[in-house]
Protein backbone atom coordinates (compact mmCIF):
# COMPACT_ATOMS: atom_id res chain seq x y z
CA UNK A 1 0.00 0.00 0.00
CA UNK A 2 1.02 3.72 -1.36
CA UNK A 3 1.79 6.32 1.88
CA UNK A 4 1.41 9.58 0.21
CA UNK A 5 2.94 12.16 2.94
CA UNK A 6 0.14 14.57 1.86
CA UNK A 7 -2.39 12.99 2.90
CA UNK A 8 -0.77 11.46 6.49
CA UNK A 9 0.24 15.26 6.86
CA UNK A 10 -3.74 16.57 6.09
CA UNK A 11 -5.35 13.78 8.00
CA UNK A 12 -3.05 15.13 11.15
CA UNK A 13 -3.44 18.12 10.65
CA UNK A 14 -7.36 17.84 11.30
CA UNK A 15 -7.09 15.54 13.93
CA UNK A 16 -4.55 18.60 15.68
CA UNK A 17 -7.19 21.32 14.86
CA UNK A 18 -10.01 19.04 16.46
CA UNK A 19 -8.07 18.27 19.67
CA UNK A 20 -7.33 22.06 20.04
CA UNK A 21 -10.99 23.01 19.63
CA UNK A 22 -12.31 20.47 22.21
CA UNK A 23 -10.30 21.26 24.83
CA UNK A 24 -11.12 24.77 24.59
CA UNK A 25 -15.21 23.85 24.64
CA UNK A 26 -14.93 20.95 27.43
CA UNK A 27 -13.01 22.71 30.44
CA UNK A 28 -17.01 23.73 32.12
CA UNK A 29 -19.28 21.12 33.22
CA UNK A 30 -22.52 20.46 35.29
CA UNK A 31 -22.83 18.82 38.54
CA UNK A 32 -25.10 15.79 38.43
CA UNK A 33 -24.82 14.99 41.50
CA UNK A 34 -23.68 16.19 45.20
CA UNK A 35 -23.33 15.16 48.61
CA UNK A 36 -21.39 14.12 51.47
CA UNK A 37 -18.42 16.00 50.32
CA UNK A 38 -18.47 14.48 46.95
CA UNK A 39 -19.90 15.34 43.33
CA UNK A 40 -19.97 14.07 40.29
CA UNK A 41 -19.49 16.67 37.46
CA UNK A 42 -20.58 15.98 33.77
CA UNK A 43 -18.41 17.45 31.12
CA UNK A 44 -15.17 17.57 31.94
CA UNK A 45 -13.22 15.93 29.52
CA UNK A 46 -9.51 17.48 29.70
CA UNK A 47 -9.41 17.00 33.47
CA UNK A 48 -6.21 16.41 35.06
CA UNK A 49 -5.62 13.67 38.17
CA UNK A 50 -6.03 16.00 41.43
CA UNK A 51 -7.07 19.26 39.21
CA UNK A 52 -8.48 22.33 41.16
CA UNK A 53 -12.23 22.39 40.21
CA UNK A 54 -13.94 25.60 40.56
CA UNK A 55 -17.25 25.17 41.52
CA UNK A 56 -17.76 29.07 42.16
CA UNK A 57 -18.92 30.30 45.15
CA UNK A 58 -15.26 30.51 46.45
CA UNK A 59 -15.91 26.96 46.79
CA UNK A 60 -13.05 24.41 45.41
CA UNK A 61 -12.70 20.57 44.67
CA UNK A 62 -10.28 18.33 43.14
CA UNK A 63 -10.91 15.30 40.91
CA UNK A 64 -10.18 12.57 41.95
CA UNK A 65 -11.92 9.72 39.89
CA UNK A 66 -11.83 10.12 36.03
CA UNK A 67 -14.41 7.80 34.36
CA UNK A 68 -15.62 7.92 30.82
CA UNK A 69 -18.46 9.86 31.33
CA UNK A 70 -17.99 12.06 34.58
CA UNK A 71 -15.48 13.21 37.39
CA UNK A 72 -15.76 12.66 40.72
CA UNK A 73 -14.25 15.17 42.96
CA UNK A 74 -14.16 15.76 46.41
CA UNK A 75 -15.47 19.11 48.08
CA UNK A 76 -12.32 21.41 49.61
CA UNK A 77 -15.89 23.07 51.56
CA UNK A 78 -18.99 22.82 53.03
CA UNK A 79 -21.21 21.34 50.09
CA UNK A 80 -24.34 23.07 50.97
CA UNK A 81 -23.40 25.38 48.82
CA UNK A 82 -22.85 23.31 45.68
CA UNK A 83 -26.21 22.41 44.08
CA UNK A 84 -27.26 19.75 41.10
CA UNK A 85 -26.75 21.77 37.74
CA UNK A 86 -24.21 24.24 39.45
CA UNK A 87 -21.23 25.21 36.89
CA UNK A 88 -17.76 23.85 37.13
CA UNK A 89 -14.89 24.79 35.52
CA UNK A 90 -11.33 23.16 35.70
CA UNK A 91 -8.43 25.29 36.78
CA UNK A 92 -5.81 23.77 34.41
CA UNK A 93 -3.96 23.96 37.88
CA UNK A 94 -2.70 20.55 40.10
CA UNK A 95 -3.69 21.57 43.48
CA UNK A 96 -1.15 23.35 45.70
CA UNK A 97 -0.12 24.90 48.56
CA UNK A 98 2.30 27.96 49.82
CA UNK A 99 5.76 26.81 50.23
CA UNK A 100 8.78 28.52 52.40
CA UNK A 101 10.80 29.65 55.66
CA UNK A 102 7.64 31.90 56.50
CA UNK A 103 5.00 29.02 57.28
CA UNK A 104 8.11 28.24 59.97
CA UNK A 105 6.13 29.36 63.27
CA UNK A 106 2.49 28.50 61.96
CA UNK A 107 -0.68 26.60 61.71
CA UNK A 108 -1.51 25.87 58.90
CA UNK A 109 -4.50 23.82 57.30
CA UNK A 110 -4.36 21.56 54.00
CA UNK A 111 -4.21 24.22 51.92
CA UNK A 112 -1.82 26.06 53.88
CA UNK A 113 -3.97 28.61 54.68
CA UNK A 114 -3.06 30.38 58.09
CA UNK A 115 -5.63 28.94 61.05
CA UNK A 116 -3.80 30.39 64.62
CA UNK A 117 -5.40 33.48 64.19
CA UNK A 118 -2.15 35.01 63.56
CA UNK A 119 -2.98 36.70 60.56
CA UNK A 120 -2.58 35.98 56.70
CA UNK A 121 0.77 34.51 55.88
CA UNK A 122 2.54 36.49 52.91
CA UNK A 123 2.85 34.54 49.81
CA UNK A 124 4.26 35.35 46.53
CA UNK A 125 2.76 33.16 43.71
CA UNK A 126 6.32 31.50 43.07
CA UNK A 127 6.03 29.89 46.75
CA UNK A 128 2.91 27.95 45.55
CA UNK A 129 4.38 23.76 44.79
CA UNK A 130 1.87 21.35 43.53
CA UNK A 131 0.60 19.13 46.73
CA UNK A 132 1.76 15.86 44.69
CA UNK A 133 5.81 15.97 43.69
CA UNK A 134 7.65 13.80 41.57
CA UNK A 135 10.46 11.89 44.30
CA UNK A 136 14.01 11.86 43.63
CA UNK A 137 15.51 9.03 41.61
CA UNK A 138 17.95 6.93 42.45
CA UNK A 139 21.04 9.36 41.05
CA UNK A 140 19.33 12.27 42.77
CA UNK A 141 19.81 10.89 46.22
CA UNK A 142 22.75 9.45 48.26
CA UNK A 143 23.30 7.37 51.11
CA UNK A 144 22.17 8.49 54.23
CA UNK A 145 24.93 9.32 56.63
CA UNK A 146 24.40 12.54 59.16
CA UNK A 147 22.55 11.67 62.16
CA UNK A 148 19.20 13.05 63.17
CA UNK A 149 19.45 13.06 66.91
CA UNK A 150 16.24 12.47 68.71
CA UNK A 151 18.01 13.16 71.77
CA UNK A 152 15.97 10.09 73.16
CA UNK A 153 18.38 7.58 74.49
CA UNK A 154 16.38 4.40 73.93
CA UNK A 155 16.28 5.54 70.04
CA UNK A 156 19.71 7.47 69.68
CA UNK A 157 21.29 4.36 70.97
CA UNK A 158 19.78 1.82 69.91
CA UNK A 159 17.32 2.65 66.61
CA UNK A 160 19.48 5.58 65.19
CA UNK A 161 17.38 7.44 62.37
CA UNK A 162 19.53 8.98 59.56
CA UNK A 163 18.85 12.44 57.68
CA UNK A 164 16.68 11.10 54.71
CA UNK A 165 15.04 7.99 56.47
CA UNK A 166 11.81 6.88 56.33
CA UNK A 167 10.93 5.60 60.22
CA UNK A 168 8.00 4.17 61.18
CA UNK A 169 6.64 4.75 64.77
CA UNK A 170 4.06 2.47 65.60
CA UNK A 171 1.65 1.09 68.44
CA UNK A 172 -1.28 1.57 70.27
CA UNK A 173 -3.35 4.34 71.73
CA UNK A 174 -1.84 6.42 74.05
CA UNK A 175 1.59 4.79 74.19
CA UNK A 176 3.45 8.03 74.02
CA UNK A 177 3.95 8.28 69.49
CA UNK A 178 3.24 11.75 69.49
CA UNK A 179 5.55 12.07 72.71
CA UNK A 180 8.53 10.92 70.38
CA UNK A 181 7.47 13.36 68.20
CA UNK A 182 7.53 16.79 70.29
CA UNK A 183 10.84 15.53 72.13
CA UNK A 184 12.59 14.86 68.65
CA UNK A 185 11.38 18.10 66.94
CA UNK A 186 12.58 20.21 70.73
CA UNK A 187 16.03 18.48 70.09
CA UNK A 188 16.48 19.67 66.73
CA UNK A 189 16.60 23.59 68.49
CA UNK A 190 20.44 22.41 68.99
CA UNK A 191 21.12 22.24 65.74
CA UNK A 192 20.60 25.98 64.71
CA UNK A 193 19.97 27.59 68.04
CA UNK A 194 16.22 27.65 67.07
CA UNK A 195 16.71 30.37 64.06
CA UNK A 196 14.51 28.91 60.69
CA UNK A 197 16.91 31.08 58.60
CA UNK A 198 20.15 29.19 59.71
CA UNK A 199 20.88 26.81 57.01
CA UNK A 200 22.03 24.21 59.96
CA UNK A 201 18.56 24.47 61.36
CA UNK A 202 16.45 21.32 61.03
CA UNK A 203 12.98 22.70 60.44
CA UNK A 204 10.10 20.38 61.68
CA UNK A 205 7.10 19.85 60.46
CA UNK A 206 4.17 18.10 62.24
CA UNK A 207 0.74 16.78 59.84
CA UNK A 208 -1.93 16.06 62.75
CA UNK A 209 -4.72 13.68 60.91
CA UNK A 210 -7.77 13.43 62.03
CA UNK A 211 -7.14 14.37 65.82
CA UNK A 212 -9.09 16.28 67.97
CA UNK A 213 -8.49 19.66 67.79
CA UNK A 214 -7.69 20.20 71.17
CA UNK A 215 -5.24 17.59 70.88
CA UNK A 216 -3.19 19.27 68.16
CA UNK A 217 -3.68 22.82 70.50
CA UNK A 218 -1.84 20.98 73.21
CA UNK A 219 0.66 19.91 70.84
CA UNK A 220 1.76 23.96 69.38
CA UNK A 221 1.16 24.58 72.98
CA UNK A 222 4.30 21.89 74.18
CA UNK A 223 6.30 23.08 70.60
CA UNK A 224 5.74 26.85 72.06
CA UNK A 225 6.54 26.17 75.54
CA UNK A 226 9.83 24.39 75.19
CA UNK A 227 11.15 27.14 72.44
CA UNK A 228 10.55 24.92 68.90
CA UNK A 229 7.74 26.54 67.27
CA UNK A 230 10.01 28.81 65.58
CA UNK A 231 11.58 26.40 63.36
CA UNK A 232 7.75 24.05 63.26
CA UNK A 233 5.67 24.30 60.23
CA UNK A 234 1.76 22.30 61.91
CA UNK A 235 -0.23 21.29 59.11
CA UNK A 236 -3.58 20.68 61.18
CA UNK A 237 -6.21 18.70 59.84
CA UNK A 238 -8.54 17.92 62.70
CA UNK A 239 -11.49 15.21 62.98
CA UNK A 240 -13.84 17.93 62.35
CA UNK A 241 -12.23 18.41 58.92
CA UNK A 242 -13.56 17.25 56.07
CA UNK A 243 -12.48 13.79 55.42
CA UNK A 244 -10.74 15.40 51.49
CA UNK A 245 -8.87 17.90 54.23
CA UNK A 246 -7.32 15.11 55.96
CA UNK A 247 -5.79 12.66 53.58
CA UNK A 248 -4.56 15.83 52.07
CA UNK A 249 -2.67 17.32 55.28
CA UNK A 250 -0.44 14.86 54.58
CA UNK A 251 0.46 15.76 50.61
CA UNK A 252 0.88 19.66 51.64
CA UNK A 253 3.24 18.77 54.25
CA UNK A 254 5.10 16.54 52.00
CA UNK A 255 5.50 19.91 49.64
CA UNK A 256 6.34 22.35 52.48
CA UNK A 257 9.41 19.60 53.43
CA UNK A 258 10.49 19.03 50.01
CA UNK A 259 10.60 23.08 49.08
CA UNK A 260 13.21 23.20 52.03
CA UNK A 261 14.82 19.84 50.97
CA UNK A 262 15.61 20.83 47.45
CA UNK A 263 17.03 23.99 48.61
CA UNK A 264 19.67 22.32 50.98
CA UNK A 265 17.59 22.42 54.25
CA UNK A 266 17.29 19.35 56.57
CA UNK A 267 13.94 18.50 57.40
CA UNK A 268 11.95 16.38 59.54
CA UNK A 269 8.24 15.51 59.00
CA UNK A 270 6.15 13.51 61.29
CA UNK A 271 2.76 12.19 59.65
CA UNK A 272 0.14 11.69 62.72
CA UNK A 273 -0.94 9.04 61.92
CA UNK A 274 -1.22 7.55 58.66
CA UNK A 275 -4.25 5.13 59.71
CA UNK A 276 -6.18 7.92 60.10
CA UNK A 277 -5.43 9.28 56.70
CA UNK A 278 -6.12 5.65 55.26
CA UNK A 279 -9.74 6.04 56.80
CA UNK A 280 -10.38 9.14 55.52
CA UNK A 281 -9.25 8.46 52.15
CA UNK A 282 -11.43 5.12 52.34
CA UNK A 283 -14.64 7.25 53.31
CA UNK A 284 -14.04 9.50 50.27
CA UNK A 285 -13.35 6.36 47.96
CA UNK A 286 -16.05 4.50 48.79
CA UNK A 287 -18.58 8.09 48.28
CA UNK A 288 -16.72 8.34 45.10
CA UNK A 289 -18.02 4.80 44.72
CA UNK A 290 -14.58 3.39 43.66
CA UNK A 291 -14.57 -0.75 44.61
CA UNK A 292 -13.98 -1.46 48.29
CA UNK A 293 -11.10 -4.20 48.89
CA UNK A 294 -9.45 -5.90 51.58
CA UNK A 295 -10.78 -3.95 55.01
CA UNK A 296 -13.01 -2.33 52.37
CA UNK A 297 -10.29 0.26 51.61
CA UNK A 298 -9.91 1.28 48.04
CA UNK A 299 -7.03 -0.97 45.87
CA UNK A 300 -4.39 1.86 45.80
CA UNK A 301 -4.36 2.61 49.50
CA UNK A 302 -0.89 1.22 49.32
CA UNK A 303 -0.32 3.98 46.90
CA UNK A 304 -1.39 6.46 48.70
CA UNK A 305 1.79 5.48 51.55
CA UNK A 306 4.43 4.39 49.32
CA UNK A 307 4.04 7.75 47.16
CA UNK A 308 3.99 9.74 50.00
CA UNK A 309 6.84 8.15 51.92
CA UNK A 310 9.00 8.06 48.99
CA UNK A 311 9.55 11.70 49.02
CA UNK A 312 11.69 11.19 52.14
CA UNK A 313 15.43 11.38 50.83
CA UNK A 314 18.82 12.71 51.81
CA UNK A 315 19.70 14.28 47.89
CA UNK A 316 22.64 14.42 46.26
CA UNK A 317 25.82 16.80 47.07
CA UNK A 318 25.10 17.92 42.93
CA UNK A 319 21.33 18.40 44.04
CA UNK A 320 22.54 20.41 47.22
CA UNK A 321 22.96 17.66 49.73
CA UNK A 322 19.42 18.49 51.43
CA UNK A 323 17.04 15.94 53.31
CA UNK A 324 13.41 15.40 54.41
CA UNK A 325 13.28 12.96 57.23
CA UNK A 326 10.03 11.38 57.86
CA UNK A 327 8.34 10.12 60.80
CA UNK A 328 5.37 8.26 60.30
CA UNK A 329 3.13 7.57 62.46
CA UNK A 330 0.84 4.10 62.58
CA UNK A 331 -1.71 3.29 65.37
CA UNK A 332 -2.67 -0.15 66.24
CA UNK A 333 -5.52 -1.71 67.57
CA UNK A 334 -5.03 -4.22 70.48
CA UNK A 335 -0.99 -4.44 69.20
CA UNK A 336 -2.29 -5.86 65.94
CA UNK A 337 0.86 -5.35 63.57
CA UNK A 338 -0.51 -7.78 60.91
CA UNK A 339 -3.20 -5.51 59.79
CA UNK A 340 -3.71 -4.07 56.66
CA UNK A 341 -2.27 -0.91 57.02
CA UNK A 342 0.26 -1.48 59.21
CA UNK A 343 1.98 -3.78 57.26
CA UNK A 344 1.61 -2.06 54.33
CA UNK A 345 3.51 0.96 55.73
CA UNK A 346 6.21 -1.55 57.55
CA UNK A 347 7.01 -2.31 54.59
CA UNK A 348 7.48 1.26 53.16
CA UNK A 349 9.59 2.27 55.54
CA UNK A 350 13.49 1.75 56.51
CA UNK A 351 12.71 0.80 60.06
CA UNK A 352 10.35 0.88 63.10
CA UNK A 353 9.83 2.19 66.58
CA UNK A 354 6.92 -0.29 68.48
CA UNK A 355 5.84 1.33 71.19
CA UNK A 356 4.27 -1.09 73.71
CA UNK A 357 1.55 -0.29 75.84
CA UNK A 358 2.34 -3.00 78.27
CA UNK A 359 5.39 -1.54 78.81
CA UNK A 360 3.97 2.16 78.90
CA UNK A 361 2.09 0.60 82.00
CA UNK A 362 4.61 -0.93 83.79
CA UNK A 363 6.16 2.64 84.19
CA UNK A 364 9.05 2.15 81.05
CA UNK A 365 8.82 4.98 79.32
CA UNK A 366 9.43 5.71 76.32
CA UNK A 367 7.68 2.70 76.23
CA UNK A 368 10.26 1.27 73.00
CA UNK A 369 10.35 -2.20 72.83
CA UNK A 370 14.33 -2.24 72.11
CA UNK A 371 14.29 -5.56 71.20
CA UNK A 372 11.92 -5.82 68.15
CA UNK A 373 12.37 -2.33 66.89
CA UNK A 374 14.88 -1.56 63.84
CA UNK A 375 16.25 0.59 61.90
CA UNK A 376 17.56 -0.61 58.68
CA UNK A 377 19.73 2.61 57.68
CA UNK A 378 20.91 4.39 60.50
CA UNK A 379 23.14 2.83 62.09
CA UNK A 380 25.72 4.11 59.08
CA UNK A 381 24.48 7.58 60.24
CA UNK A 382 25.34 7.12 64.45
CA UNK A 383 28.47 8.89 65.59
CA UNK A 384 31.69 6.71 66.55
CA UNK A 385 31.30 7.11 69.76
CA UNK A 386 27.46 6.35 70.24
CA UNK A 387 27.99 2.80 68.04
CA UNK A 388 30.63 1.77 70.43
CA UNK A 389 28.75 2.47 73.40
CA UNK A 390 25.44 1.30 72.27
CA UNK A 391 26.72 -2.12 70.72
CA UNK A 392 27.58 -2.97 74.29
CA UNK A 393 23.97 -2.02 75.78
CA UNK A 394 21.93 -4.01 72.99
CA UNK A 395 23.50 -7.06 74.16
CA UNK A 396 23.49 -6.59 78.19
CA UNK A 397 19.65 -5.72 77.21
CA UNK A 398 18.94 -9.06 75.10
CA UNK A 399 20.60 -10.92 77.74
CA UNK A 400 18.49 -9.20 80.48
CA UNK A 401 15.12 -10.17 78.82
CA UNK A 402 16.40 -13.30 78.42
CA UNK A 403 17.45 -14.54 82.28
CA UNK A 404 14.26 -11.99 83.88
CA UNK A 405 11.62 -13.97 83.15
CA UNK A 406 13.24 -17.11 83.86
CA UNK A 407 14.97 -15.60 86.79
CA UNK A 408 10.94 -15.07 88.56
CA UNK A 409 11.25 -18.51 89.31
CA UNK A 410 14.78 -19.45 91.32
CA UNK A 411 16.21 -18.04 93.88
CA UNK A 412 19.30 -20.05 94.01
CA UNK A 413 20.87 -17.97 90.36
CA UNK A 414 24.89 -18.46 89.61
CA UNK A 415 27.04 -15.46 89.61
CA UNK A 416 26.89 -14.65 85.94
CA UNK A 417 23.10 -14.42 85.77
CA UNK A 418 22.74 -12.19 89.05
CA UNK A 419 25.71 -10.36 87.16
CA UNK A 420 23.62 -9.67 83.81
CA UNK A 421 20.09 -9.10 85.95
CA UNK A 422 21.70 -6.48 87.92
CA UNK A 423 23.12 -4.91 84.65
CA UNK A 424 20.30 -5.43 82.83
CA UNK A 425 17.77 -3.95 85.45
CA UNK A 426 20.01 -0.32 85.38
CA UNK A 427 20.36 -0.31 82.06
CA UNK A 428 17.01 -0.32 82.01
CA UNK A 429 16.07 2.36 84.29
CA UNK A 430 18.26 4.34 82.21
CA UNK A 431 16.56 4.07 79.49
CA UNK A 432 13.47 5.73 81.20
CA UNK A 433 13.05 9.34 79.61
CA UNK A 434 10.81 11.86 80.83
CA UNK A 435 8.73 13.91 78.34
CA UNK A 436 10.20 17.26 77.31
CA UNK A 437 13.76 16.62 78.38
CA UNK A 438 15.87 15.72 74.98
CA UNK A 439 19.86 14.94 75.70
CA UNK A 440 22.63 15.80 73.19
CA UNK A 441 24.57 12.98 72.31
CA UNK A 442 27.34 13.42 74.31
CA UNK A 443 25.42 13.43 77.69
CA UNK A 444 23.77 10.65 76.64
CA UNK A 445 26.84 8.56 75.73
CA UNK A 446 28.26 9.59 79.26
CA UNK A 447 25.37 7.92 81.22
CA UNK A 448 25.04 5.08 78.49
CA UNK A 449 28.86 4.01 79.58
CA UNK A 450 28.07 4.62 83.08
CA UNK A 451 25.35 1.75 83.03
CA UNK A 452 26.94 -0.66 80.32
CA UNK A 453 30.98 -0.50 81.95
CA UNK A 454 29.27 -1.80 85.55
CA UNK A 455 29.08 1.88 86.85
CA UNK A 456 25.81 1.30 88.46
CA UNK A 457 25.66 -1.71 89.49
CA UNK A 458 26.06 -0.66 93.27
CA UNK A 459 23.41 1.95 92.80
CA UNK A 460 19.63 0.58 93.67
CA UNK A 461 17.81 -0.03 91.17
CA UNK A 462 15.51 2.76 92.46
CA UNK A 463 17.82 5.39 92.50
CA UNK A 464 19.66 5.22 89.16
CA UNK A 465 17.14 8.20 87.65
CA UNK A 466 18.34 10.47 90.72
CA UNK A 467 22.12 9.10 89.96
CA UNK A 468 21.77 9.99 86.20
CA UNK A 469 20.37 13.37 86.48
CA UNK A 470 22.91 14.41 89.41
CA UNK A 471 25.53 12.56 87.49
CA UNK A 472 25.02 14.81 83.91
CA UNK A 473 24.83 17.92 86.11
CA UNK A 474 28.29 16.84 87.81
CA UNK A 475 29.56 16.38 84.12
CA UNK A 476 28.51 19.52 83.24
CA UNK A 477 29.62 21.54 85.93
CA UNK A 478 33.06 20.00 86.05
CA UNK A 479 34.13 18.21 83.17
CA UNK A 480 32.79 20.14 80.44
CA UNK A 481 35.74 19.29 78.12
CA UNK A 482 35.20 15.57 78.20
CA UNK A 483 31.68 16.11 76.96
CA UNK A 484 32.62 18.75 74.33
CA UNK A 485 35.81 16.30 73.41
CA UNK A 486 33.21 13.60 72.50
CA UNK A 487 30.33 16.41 70.83
CA UNK A 488 33.18 17.64 68.37
CA UNK A 489 35.62 14.71 67.94
CA UNK A 490 32.56 12.05 67.51
CA UNK A 491 35.09 9.38 68.17
CA UNK A 492 35.71 7.18 71.65
CA UNK A 493 39.16 6.64 72.63
CA UNK A 494 41.10 4.67 75.42
CA UNK A 495 41.63 8.02 76.86
CA UNK A 496 37.77 9.00 76.94
CA UNK A 497 37.29 5.78 78.31
CA UNK A 498 39.86 6.32 81.27
CA UNK A 499 37.98 10.02 82.05
CA UNK A 500 34.77 8.38 82.18
CA UNK A 501 35.50 5.70 84.54
CA UNK A 502 37.27 8.15 87.24
CA UNK A 503 34.15 10.79 86.76
CA UNK A 504 31.89 8.12 87.53
CA UNK A 505 34.14 5.96 90.78
CA UNK A 506 34.64 9.99 91.90
CA UNK A 507 30.99 10.94 91.78
CA UNK A 508 29.13 7.55 92.97
CA UNK A 509 31.78 7.81 95.97
CA UNK A 510 29.85 11.44 96.80
CA UNK A 511 26.30 9.69 95.85
CA UNK A 512 26.70 7.08 98.28
CA UNK A 513 28.08 8.31 100.88
P1 LIG B 1 -2.78 8.87 70.92
O1 LIG B 1 -2.97 7.47 70.45
O2 LIG B 1 -3.93 9.35 71.72
O3 LIG B 1 -2.35 9.80 69.85
P2 LIG B 1 -0.04 8.75 71.71
O4 LIG B 1 0.39 7.35 71.49
O5 LIG B 1 0.35 9.75 70.72
O6 LIG B 1 -1.59 8.79 72.00
P3 LIG B 1 0.94 10.56 73.71
O7 LIG B 1 -0.18 11.50 73.54
O8 LIG B 1 2.26 10.96 73.16
O9 LIG B 1 0.52 9.12 73.15
O10 LIG B 1 1.16 10.18 75.21
C1 LIG B 1 0.14 9.63 76.02
C2 LIG B 1 0.31 10.10 77.43
O11 LIG B 1 1.52 9.59 77.99
C3 LIG B 1 0.39 11.60 77.55
O12 LIG B 1 -0.35 12.00 78.64
C4 LIG B 1 1.86 11.87 77.76
O13 LIG B 1 2.04 13.01 78.58
C5 LIG B 1 2.33 10.62 78.49
N1 LIG B 1 3.74 10.32 78.16
C6 LIG B 1 4.25 10.10 76.94
N2 LIG B 1 5.58 9.85 76.99
C7 LIG B 1 5.93 9.94 78.27
C8 LIG B 1 7.18 9.81 78.98
N3 LIG B 1 8.32 9.55 78.36
N4 LIG B 1 7.15 9.95 80.32
C9 LIG B 1 6.00 10.21 80.95
N5 LIG B 1 4.82 10.37 80.36
C10 LIG B 1 4.76 10.22 79.04
MG1 LIG C 1 -0.74 10.91 69.41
Amino acid sequence: MDLKPSEVATVLKAEIDGFQGKMQKSNVGTVLMVGDGTARVHGLDDCMMNEMLDFGNGIFGVALNLEEDNVGAVLLGADSQVKEGDTVRTTGRIISVPTGLQMCGRVVDSLGRAVDGKGDIKVEDSDYRSIEGVSPSVPERQPVTEPLQTGIKAIDAMIPIGRGQRELIIGDRQTGKTALILDTFINQKQTGGGDPNNPDQVICIYVAVGQKQSTVKGVVQKLEENGAMPYTIVVSAPASSEASMQFLSCYAGASMGERLRDEGRHVVIAYDDLYKQALAYRQVMLLLRRPPGREAFPGDVFNLHSRLLERAAKLSDAKGGGSMTALPVVETQEGDVSAYIPTNVISITDGQIFVESSLFNAGQRPAVNAGISVSRVGGAAQIPAMKKNAGGLRIQLAQFRELAAFAQFGSDLDKATQDAITRGQRMTEVLKQAEYEPLPVEEQIVIIYAGTSGGLDEVPVDQVADFEKKYLAFCRANHADVLSTIRDNKKWTDELKAKCDEMVTTFKGEFLA
